[in-house]
């Protein structure tokens, strides 16, 4: 049984100091983790903030970026190793702002979630197919690509148990959420892959979400289909009474 994972995605909004009050605000109303996994990513000017106001709760806390060196020069980087070392528990990595707009490869993607396992931080994997590749029916082609790349050389373990954020880029931030069925149907696909390219235990393990638009009131409908596992939400993750409601969809 995989445990449903609900993760925030504040990209660049917040500061410490509204951190630390949102948290305050929602630590004691989240599902037990054991039920519904509750998480947000922050920036990671946020982080130290974030995991000391989550203390003590069912919050996990993750980053929204990180690179796949550790340490050195490499000026404006976010270090796994120290990510670890905070106690972070995730890792968004190949969002499709970070692809598009600071041109990372699925290369780099394959990189970063390799030194996030070093470092014992869960990658959460973003693939997602642009409106022109869609209106070209060629997404499940563009994801099936996406995925082989960014998992290339990682362990069947590995891969159970990182997440897949599967966020077609035309449902981005536009209110236009893919159907239920779109969605489901995507996830499936990038289940496949992962029991072709590993084998049907890994695939029954790995947790997939979708994201694009989801909110309160289509988080239910979405969190019924079989294939998806959790949401990765941005906009509707920003204030405390929108991200409880998603959580506690239950
Ligand atoms: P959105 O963003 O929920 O605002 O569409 C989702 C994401 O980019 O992760």
């Amino acid at each position: 049984m995989r445990t449903p994972i609900i993760a925030g995605n504040w990209k660049l909004n917040m500061n410490p100091e509204q951190t630390a009050e949102f948290v305050a605000a929602i630590k004691d109303k989240l599902p037990e983790s054991s039920k519904v996994e509750s998480l947000i990513c922050a920036p990671a000017v946020d982080l130290d903030a974030l995991k000391k106001a989550a203390a003590g709760s069912e919050l996990r806390v993750g980053a929204e970026n990180a690179y796949f060196e550790d340490e050195g020069a490499f000026t404006g980087e976010t270090s796994p190793k120290v990510l670890n070392e905070m106690g972070i528990n995730y890792c968004i990595i190949g969002h499709s702002e970070r692809r598009g707009y600071f041109h990372e490869t699925d290369e780099d993607i394959n990189k970063k979630a390799k030194a996030l396992f070093a470092n014992n931080v869960t990658p959460i994997v973003c693939c997602g197919e642009s409106l022109e590749t869609r209106e070209a029916n060629k997404q499940e082609e563009w994801v099936v690509g996406q995925i082989k790349a960014d998992l290339e050389g990682l362990s069947a373990d590995q891969v159970a148990n990182l997440v897949i954020a599967y966020e077609p880029i035309w449902a981005i931030g536009t209110g236009k959420t893919a159907s239920s069925d779109q969605a489901e149907e995507m996830c499936k696909t990038i289940r496949d892959t992962v029991k072709d390219l590993y084998n049907e235990e890994t695939a029954e393990n790995v947790r997939i979400q979708y994201g694009g638009s989801v909110n309160p009131g289509n988080v239910k409908e979405l969190m019924a289909k079989p294939n998806i596992d959790g949401g990765l939400v941005g906009g509707a993750s920003l204030k405390p009474d929108s991200y409880l409601a998603l959580v506690n969809y239950q």
